[in-house]
């Protein structure tokens, strides 16, 4: 059996070099593949690896002070798959992306933690000024996401400081309960609007959707939860919240375009997919047809090289 961790820790790392090739020696002699990505804030990692190499990885990481205490979220996974392509340790400015405009917003005014239980009460019995943001790009909500949420139209978290600017009022006096994937964006997110000084009390979901679903799979989130490995979706229930970007219709299957220089992810339906030879529309089928660009095998997704992840 294999396990995909997920993970974050923000704390101060005074020589970020140093970690990176800890882990990269740490990681290799373990056989783990996934990404690390490390920086002065902190470290944030989404690793593969045996039951063993995982359970070994998370006692290396308790045992040192630094990263002692690191709330790790699994999931199973099977044998013969591979979650990753391969291992990448990386030294980044931030270990999520929000850019310039929030550069000086630490975690040290981060919004307040509700546990699943906590988020699903205030959920269940909300208050009238209760506003639930979504902090994901729109290609992860498209699919899944909690029941009166807001869905900021950004395809890339960098854009978010922009997107809270631009709607203050929406959040003047307001209880804001935000949610991420794994905890990791809100813990920043939070910060950045809690500056603002505009909303009366600024809430995060500790542990993201990842915990929340594995209390309430019946919850207040609906469909599926897109993670950053070959998955590219977790089904957390039956609901289908996406439509089919040629036909409309109700579809929250995610493909890559056949023409692998187009590579767009996009959702379609099969009746679809079979028009347009699994490409993304007409323009990429008429490419493929007169062999003008190289092909990627059908009914792929694969990992977006530029896609943020947590
Ligand atoms: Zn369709
Ligand atoms: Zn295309």
């Amino acid at each position: 059996m294999k396990k995909i961790l997920l993970y974050y820790k923000y704390v101060e790392i005074v020589e970020p070099q140093l970690i990176v090739t800890w882990q990269q020696e740490v990681c290799r002699q373990l056989g783990l593949k996934g990404r690390v990505l490390i920086a002065h804030e902190g470290i944030n990692g989404t690793l593969e690896g045996s039951e063993q190499a995982t359970q070994e990885y998370i006692n290396i990481m308790n045992e040192t002070p630094l990263f002692a205490g690191i709330d790790f979220k699994e999931s199973i996974g099977e044998d013969d798959i591979d979650y990753f392509p391969r291992l990448r340790v990386a030294l980044r400015d931030e270990i999520v992306g929000l850019g310039n405009k929030a550069k000086d917003v630490t975690v040290g005014s981060t919004g307040q933690h509700l546990t699943p239980e906590q988020a699903h009460e205030l959920m269940a019995k909300p208050p009238k000024d209760l506003v639930i943001l979504d902090t994901r790009n729109d290609y992860e909500s498209r699919v899944g996401t909690f029941k009166n949420a807001i869905i900021p139209d950004i395809t890339n978290f960098r854009d978010f400081p922009d997107y809270i600017d631009q709607h203050l009022d929406e959040f003047k006096d307001k209880e804001v309960l935000m949610f991420c994937t794994g905890g990791v964006r809100c813990e920043r997110a939070t910060a950045y609007l809690n500056t603002k000084g505009v909303a009366r009390n600024v809430m995060q979901i500790e542990g993201g959707i990842h915990r929340y679903v594995e209390k309430f799979p019946e919850g207040f989130f609906r469909g599926k939860n897109y993670v950053f490995d070959n998955r590219v979706t977790v089904k957390v229930n039956d609901d289908i919240l996406g439509t089919c970007d040629v036909c409309a219709k109700p579809c929250d299957e995610y493909t890559n375009c056949v023409n692998a220089s187009c590579n767009k992810l996009f959702i379609s339906c099969t009746p679809c997919l079979k028009v347009y030879d699994n490409t993304c529309g007409p323009t990429c089928q008429q490419l493929v047809k007169e062999n003008k660009v190289a092909c990627r095998p059908p009914l792929q997704t694969v990992i977006q090289r530029n896609r943020r992840f947590e």
